[in-house]
């Protein structure tokens, strides 16, 4: 078969790439870095995680993202394989090392004999010759390229904001203040952590005094300039910057990422009154990065204001946090069910530009690029995956169900899931008992209805 061309190597593009090939398509993978970088990415490699390490839940049974993970995993995902591979300890979440994880991707891609990489940036709309191609460009598409799709579709990119948190060297954590423990783990024995005693996070206690100055600190400290334009571009609800959640109320972050509940600090004997919690960022141990943390704050604020928290004192920092404008279409105007752009079905749209939100989605919209592209190559009937899985469900939203007017960057969650109706005549307990089995029972559907799309 011809070629299929695939522009961006990140989480999307990568996994794109693969399904292509291990179809038996030859795939020309492009990808601009590191010739051209963008705000978040640090490294050349393909499939780089931007911020968290974490691809979030990994149950199958209650959580959506869970869900989503074993049917990319059943659905031959290079993502999912890598992660599995380089898995770190993090409770019921699949986070990974990300140096690992990506190199592992980048090889796998390196290595297949139908895939070609080449490192170039695609500035404009491709040329008519590519007659299939994936553009898997990211939230961070380079800006000649943005304004090709402008131009084609007439139609403006929406676009929010996004922020990373930072990250901390482990020995640089003053542990006779701060301590492992997992939440709801009484013992601090829940886990496997580097830390060497058995539970997956660094905690950092703050008494009430402390948290009080901290917040004031976070609202008073200087934050990178905005320039015009940005001023109406609204965030994403799920990733807020720290002092964005300060801002609403000095009680938010107590109820958000600095809630004390299910932790004992074992130096005072006293349960805190709020908490910093770090997650193990790779392999080695030696990385920490601080949970919920994404700021905007300038990076000498930084600095200084995460000090102030008992244990981060003398805090060495590997990354600070930042923020960076996050560009994608509106999908459900402009691509049709298999993420062909209408206006012109040569070019499909893949990851988080398409408006899903989160890396394991941009993947899964990839294999699902990459899979349609394929089926359209070898000549077969394209078929979309059931909207009763986590992969149909989330696809459904972006290019049918979701409002045009008002259509905002989606992670996968149940309520995107056709409800599966109650048998009649229940009483209330067993009415009860059937909402409370509502989760399990789409997660069993969707994997019985998957296996009928993959052999199909
Ligand atoms: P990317 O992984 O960004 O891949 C796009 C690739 O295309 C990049 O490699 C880029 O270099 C390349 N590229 C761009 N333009 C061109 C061009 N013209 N020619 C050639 N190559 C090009 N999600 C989470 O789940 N957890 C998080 O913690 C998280 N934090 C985020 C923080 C920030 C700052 C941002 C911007 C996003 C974050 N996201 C997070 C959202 C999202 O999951 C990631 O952005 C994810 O990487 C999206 O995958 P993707 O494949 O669509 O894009």
């Amino acid at each position: 078969p011809k070629t299929v061309h695939v522009i961006g190597a990140g989480l999307a593009g990568s996994e794109a790439a693969w399904q292509l090939a291990q179809a038996g398509v030859p795939v020309i993978l492009h990808e601009m870095r590191p010739l051209r970088g963008t705000e978040a990415h640090q490294t050349d490699r393909c499939a780089e995680l931007v911020c968290s390490n974490s691809l979030r839940s990994d149950d199958a049974v209650n959580n959506a993202v869970g869900l989503l993970h074993e049917e990319m995993r059943r659905a031959n995902s290079l993502i999912l394989q890598s992660a599995d591979r380089h898995k770190l300890p993090a409770g019921g979440a699949l986070a990974v090392d990300r140096e690992a994880f990506a190199e592992g991707v980048t090889q796998a891609l390196a290595q297949h004999p139908l895939v070609t990489m080449t490192r170039e940036e695609i500035t404009g709309l491709p040329p008519e010759e590519w007659d299939s191609v994936i553009v898997a460009t990211g939230p961070l598409t380079s800006p000649a390229l943005s304004q090709a799709v402008l131009d084609v579709t007439g139609e403006a990119a929406l676009s929010f904001f996004d922020a990373i948190a930072p990250i901390v060297h482990r020995d640089s954590i003053d542990m006779e203040k701060a301590w492992f423990q997992s939440r709801y783990d009484e013992k601090g024995a829940g886990g496997t952590g580097a830390g060497g005693d058995g539970a997956d996070y660094i905690n950092c206690s703050l008494d009430k005094p402390v948290y009080n100055d901290f917040i004031e600190a976070l609202l008073t400290g200087e934050k990178t300039d905005f320039k015009e334009w940005e001023q109406s571009t609204p965030y994403f609800e799920g990733c807020l910057p720290i002092e964005v959640m300060a801002a609403r109320g000095p009680q938010t972050l107590r109820f958000g990422p600095m809630k004390p509940v299910g932790l004992f600090n074992p130096h005072d004997q006293r349960r805190p009154y709020a908490v910093v919690q770090l997650r193990q960022d790779n392999a080695l141990g030696t990385l920490y990065n601080i949970v919920g943390f994404q700021t905007k704050l300038k990076h000498a604020e930084q600095v200084r204001v995460f000090r102030m928290i008992p244990g981060l004192e003398n805090a060495e920092f590997a990354r600070l946090g930042g923020l960076h404008r996050n560009t994608f279409l509106n999908s459900p105007k402009l691509l049709d069910r298999s993420l062909r752009l209408k206006a012109r079905p040569s070019l499909r749209f893949a990851g988080q530009v398409t408006g899903v939100e989160g890396y394991v989605e941009s993947a899964a919209i990839g294999l699902l690029a990459g899979r349609f592209a394929a089926a359209e190559r070898l000549g077969r009937v394209i078929v979309t995956p059931p909207p009763t899985t986590a992969m149909g469900a989330l696809l459904s939203h972006i290019t049918v169900n979701a409002d045009a007017k008002t259509f905002q960057p989606m992670n996968v969650n149940f309520g995107l899931f056709p409800e599966i109706a109650s048998p009649g005549g229940l009483t209330k307990a067993q009415l009860r008992e059937w909402k409370a089995g509502r989760k399990p029972r789409l997660s069993e559907r969707a994997l019985q209805d998957l296996s009928g799309w993959l052999t199909a």
